[in-house]
């Protein structure tokens, strides 16, 4: 059964450590990131973007096949099923579709359009018990079709988000989506403690977590980061695996060309990248 993230996250926050979320893309994706979270006893979020979900033939594909998983493959750590950086329409789409988690994107919008459909959406996840993400402050990087160097929140926006009573909260503290540039600075710690002093409680979220160095995540962990959003990561090795896979000729050999053979070693580098991620992250065990 699909659980809030509500319960992961304050266990995340109050214990120090962070729940991935990982993005899915099909089958292969969702089956090795559930397998993984079961094999380490950790929670767990997966995370579709509203062109995935468009890809997997809509929310409602993604959330039968979700908990078809879950029963089938005897799945019994906490799972949520996130929207991620999803529009107004996206957020009300996914609701009805059966998702326990969603994430409102309001940060390229006007402060106060932000504000009032964050609002409204607190509203509904409250009386329906889904977990609720707001973001400030863009998060640089593909989101917008630009590679910034990342946008830092203003500290006094994120307090009036988080005080509207949202579940967890993302902000620009120097991340970006998609593969850092070479002269990145580096997390703004400042920011982060700047936000938390401000927020309170709140689990704070990091998006782009892929190639933030591993001392960087740990840092913002402790500073109350409880949710690490993961996907591109997982789409390099999984694109790294299966080149290697045709180079070597392999889809030759044999049976070789079977599907189910050809997306298998890209299955297993996901398997690999999502636990690395969870023992960094703090999760293992925590389910
Ligand atoms: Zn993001």
């Amino acid at each position: 059964m699909l659980v809030s993230a509500k319960d992961m996250l304050n266990k995340a926050r109050d214990g120090k450590y962070a729940v991935g979320q990982f993005n899915i893309n099909n089958l292969e994706w969702t089956k090795a990131i559930l397998l993984t979270a079961q094999e380490l006893k950790s929670p767990v979020i997966l995370g579709v973007s509203e062109g995935a979900g468009k890809y997997m033939c809509g929310y409602k594909t993604v959330v039968g096949m979700v908990n078809g998983m879950i029963d089938s493959l005897g799945i019994t750590v906490p799972v949520a099923l996130h929207l991620d950086h999803g529009t107004f329409e996206g957020a009300k789409a996914c609701i009805n579709a059966g998702f326990s988690s969603i994430m409102f994107d309001g940060s390229h919008l006007p402060f106060e359009e932000n504000f009032a459909k964050t609002t409204a959406l607190v509203n509904t996840c409250d009386v329906l018990g889904l977990s609720l993400e707001a973001e400030v402050g863009a998060i640089g990087g593909e989101e917008d079709g630009v590679v910034g160097m990342g946008e830092c929140a203003d500290p006094e926006e994120c307090k009036k988000i988080a005080d509207l009573g949202v579940t967890m909260l993302a902000a620009g503290i120097g991340n970006i989506h998609g593969k850092y540039p070479e002269n990145w600075p580096g997390l703004s710690f400042e920011t982060l403690e700047a936000i938390k002093a401000k927020v309170g409680d709140m689990p704070l979220v990091l998006h782009g977590g892929t190639g933030i160095p591993d001392d960087q995540i740990k840092k913002a962990i402790s500073l109350g980061v409880a949710k690490i959003n993961v996907n591109t990561e997982c789409q390099l090795v999984f694109q790294e695996a299966t080149r290697k896979y045709i180079e070597a000729g392999k889809d030759l050999e044999g049976k070789g060309f079977d599907p189910r053979k050809l997306l298998a070693p890209g299955f297993e580098a996901i398997k690999a990248k999502v636990k690395e991620k969870m023992e960094i992250f703090g999760s293992v065990g925590k389910a």
